[in-house]
């Protein structure tokens, strides 16, 4: 069936991250009616339009194109239905297209976006993880200095931090945010999708050990519940009690220290009562 031209304009299409079946309708209808798609890697999108029956000019964009060749495929797009495909998920997100879209802006290219998957929210509805605010943080770096300034830079945050990671580096994150938030919950997201979909939730020293002795393959998202959410380990109970029984009673420090903690009460009064002795 021939299919209406789309009006003129830049199209930016979200594409599945490993489930061919997550293609949204509207994604699959732009991608038929488009003159032609701008995409990171040929090979890559070309299955996708293979899968969807259809072909179409692919046209390689990135954002380290030169400004000549971005200006090109602007301009184009005053005649003719640009579509913009990442090689998997949501355009612009760890991936090029910014700044395509801030010069068909300015150029007065009309710009539509056609929502779809993207792994950090994936991963983020798996999880468990609180959700009602998250920060979205990229790749971490590569570099132990850097992964631990990027580390530090989200420790205060009142929200989930979202990472994308690769599988050969998930045990020295792991290890790394085990020194740099320690106590905190950590989810690993991996192959979300995909067959061998998997999320696992613990401490990042356990999940360390855990990847240390399974190590991951696939794509993986990293979180970090927020500060204040994790659960104290023994030791920090201990200095709130000892803290505690300075001023108090072992009955009333336990009280103090459940209602800062949430732990049981009478499990701290045992524990004050030991510290004492
Ligand atoms: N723009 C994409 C999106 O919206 O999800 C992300 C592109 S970024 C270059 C690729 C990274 O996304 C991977 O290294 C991994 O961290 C994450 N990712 C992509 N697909 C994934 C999947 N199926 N499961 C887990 N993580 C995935």
């Amino acid at each position: 069936m021939a299919h209406q031209p789309l009006q003129p304009g830049l199209y930016i299409v979200a594409t599945p991250i490993g489930n061919l079946g997550d293609i949204t309708m509207r994604a699959a209808e732009t991608l038929a009616r488009c003159d032609g798609v701008a995409c990171e890697d040929t090979r890559v999108t070309g299955k996708l339009m293979k899968h969807l029956g259809l072909s179409k000019p692919l046209w390689r964009y990135d954002d380290h194109a030169g400004e000549k060749d971005r200006a090109r495929l602007v301009a184009s797009m005053h005649e003719k239905a640009v579509a913009l495909v990442s090689d998997a998920g949501t355009p612009l997100v760890s991936d090029p297209g910014y700044r395509l879209v801030r010069d068909a802006r300015a150029a007065g290219v009309p710009v539509t976006t056609l929502p779809g998957a993207c792994a950090a929210i994936a991963g983020l509805t798996l999880s468990g993880l609180p959700n009602d605010r998250f920060l979205f943080a990229g790749f971490l770096p590569n570099k132990d200095k850097a992964r631990r300034a990027a580390l530090e830079s989200v420790a205060g945050a009142q929200a989930t931090a979202i990472f994308y990671e690769t599988a050969p580096r998930l045990t020295k994150s792991l290890a790394a945010i085990g020194e740099v938030l320690p106590g905190r919950e950590v989810a690993v997201a991996r192959e979300v999708t995909k067959l061998h979909e998997e999320c696992r939730t613990g401490s990042a020293e356990d999940l360390a050990e855990h990847y240390a002795a399974h190590p991951p393959k696939g794509e993986i998202v990293l979180m970090i519940a927020p500060a204040g959410d994790e659960p104290p380990g023994d030791h920090d109970v201990d200095a709130l009690l000892r803290a505690a029984l300075e001023t108090a009673k072992a009955s009333q420090a336990a009280a103090q220290v459940s209602k800062a903690t949430g732990q049981d009460r009478k499990a701290l009064y045992a524990r004050a009562l030991e510290l004492r002795r």
